[in-house]
């Protein structure tokens, strides 16, 4: 189990990324508000608790890890979305957490729902979720993809390539329909998590690119297409963006491609949709806008660059993944083993190892991503400890929390639990090294739920079906003194 796949990067011998000054955080049993979902505290004797449940009792139940989700704090971040874009309209872009009962809450507050794929958009329909609040999206949906979703009757199918505009119109011709379709644009903003930038063009596979005139063509090609019926726009700048700067340009850039299509076309286009991105606070320091406050720039710049070109202001759609799903849940672990290592400097880095790792959370290791981890079951007078929370897998890069201060008398047994786990980490868990996925809990008032049950090792050893025929090859050794 020690085999490393990959050399130790260069931050490893910094005690903290950039080799900042290691200061430890005054208390580590304060929770930032901002990263912690509403209904997650500490109660009397220190235990974490969630929606009054305590972290012990979780575990207790449900085994660990377990992704625990704060079904109020869900409820509100979608309700809060959907009151500051009243008037347009809210797809949760279900690629962050899909389940059936995650997607039929929202439903109920009012949000559509973005799928991809097959998968997604039958979780979608069993949950009940009405075909007309689901949007299709992806830069290579299969044939089969496009006439699922138009037998479903998907409210709206996201164009993303020129290929994807004729096999929809044919498929539509030969069912019968006259699917709502936008056109995927590439604005050219790369957003990042502090800044973005602005460029010409864009090197990459999603969208039509809006400087090279592909995005107009496809457009024309569109509206050559009577079997579709052309509605808007979409643009989605990137993801865990702060600033919307970003947005400003891509609502900039669209509106001017909708005023252009107007001179040349003479149609307005009803809707635009500026995608999701919207960020959350993992890390102290991190610091969100309030979806009202997004809302408002959106439609302040929507609403004025429209005046300027003399165009109707058309409806408004957002899609928010990470936004929705990401501060809702934790994620529980069991502290196996600490390990100190020394570094340079005669520092000392304690490794805690809990008992999942990058394949319930592969985000650190595929975007170096930052969180926020604490000690779950108890508090401690125990003074701040550098360390580092790493998995259970077969690589130095499974690490769960890069930098962090634990309680130096972390020990096995221990609960840590890792803060803002909702988005695109139950999505993106594997089964790497043969690990079942954790479950997925809700947590209500004091009552826990398990809406995703844990997997089994029946249920990964259900594919492998073995040799129809014994392959041919040398026959076994004899086993010595077994008789036959
Ligand atoms: C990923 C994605 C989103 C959601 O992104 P978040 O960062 O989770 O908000 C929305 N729209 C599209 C098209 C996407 O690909």
């Amino acid at each position: 189990m020690s085999h490393s796949a990959h050399p130790a990067g260069p931050s490893h011998g910094h005690p903290l990324p950039g080799g900042e000054p290691v200061v430890a955080p005054p208390d580590l049993t304060v929770l930032n508000r901002r990263i912690w979902s509403a209904n997650v505290d500490r109660a009397a004797d220190g235990e974490l608790t969630v929606a009054g449940l305590p972290a012990g009792q979780l575990a207790a139940e449900h085994g660990t890890p377990v992704f625990v989700l704060d079904s109020a704090d869900l409820r509100q971040r979608a309700r809060d979305y959907v009151a500051a874009f009243a008037g347009g309209d809210v797809f949760y872009a279900g690629k962050a957490f899909l389940c059936t009962a995650v997607a039929r809450l929202l439903a109920e507050e009012g949000l559509g729902i973005d799928v991809c794929t097959a998968g997604e958009l039958a979780i979608a329909l069993r949950a009940g979720v009405d075909p007309q609040r689901l949007a299709l999206h992806g830069n290579n949906k299969s044939v089969d993809e496009l006439r699922q979703a138009l037998a479903a009757g998907a409210g709206r199918i996201v164009l993303d390539s020129h290929l994807e505009i004729e096999r929809l119109a044919e498929l539509a011709a030969r069912l019968g329909v006259r699917p709502r379709v936008l056109v995927r644009v590439t604005v050219g903003v790369e957003a990042h998590t502090h800044a973005f930038i602005a460029t010409a063009h864009e090197d990459q596979k999603f969208g039509f690119s809006l400087a090279s005139g592909q995005a107009a063509a496809a457009v024309a090609r569109v509206l050559d297409h009577p079997e579709l019926q052309l509605v808007g726009l979409h643009s989605h700048i990137g993801s865990q963006i702060f600033d919307t700067g970003g947005f400003e340009v891509a609502a900039h850039r669209v509106v001017g491609l909708l005023a252009r299509i107007r001179d040349s076309h003479g149609i307005e286009l009803p809707e635009i949709d500026l995608g999701g991105g919207q960020g959350i606070a993992y890390v102290d320091g991190d610091d969100p806008q309030p979806p009202a406050r997004v809302a408002a720039r959106l439609r302040e710049i929507v609403e004025r660059e429209c005046g300027l070109a003399g165009l109707a202001v058309p409806r408004l759609a957002v899609e928010p993944g990470r936004a929705i799903i990401g501060p809702s849940m934790l994620t529980l672990y069991e502290v196996g083993t600490v390990k100190p290592v020394e570094l340079d400097g005669g520092l000392v880095r304690h490794y805690v190892s809990v008992d999942g790792g990058m394949s319930d959370n592969i985000r650190t290791a595929l975007y170096d991503a930052g969180y926020t981890v604490v000690l779950a079951n108890r508090t401690s007078e125990a003074p701040p400890q550098l360390s580092r929370v790493v998995g259970k897998h077969c690589e130095s890069g499974d690490i769960v929390v890069r930098d962090c201060w634990l309680p130096a008398d972390v020990a096995p047994g221990d609960l840590l639990a890792v803060a803002a786990t909702g988005a695109y980490c139950y999505a993106m868990a594997s089964n790497y090294n043969r690990i079942p996925r954790p479950p997925v809990v809700a947590v209500v008032d004091g009552e826990s739920e398990v809406l995703l049950r844990r997997e089994t090792l029946e249920q990964l050893m259900a594919n492998d079906v073995g040799w129809a025929v014994a392959p041919a090859g040398p026959e076994p050794a004899p086993v010595p003194g077994r008789a036959g």
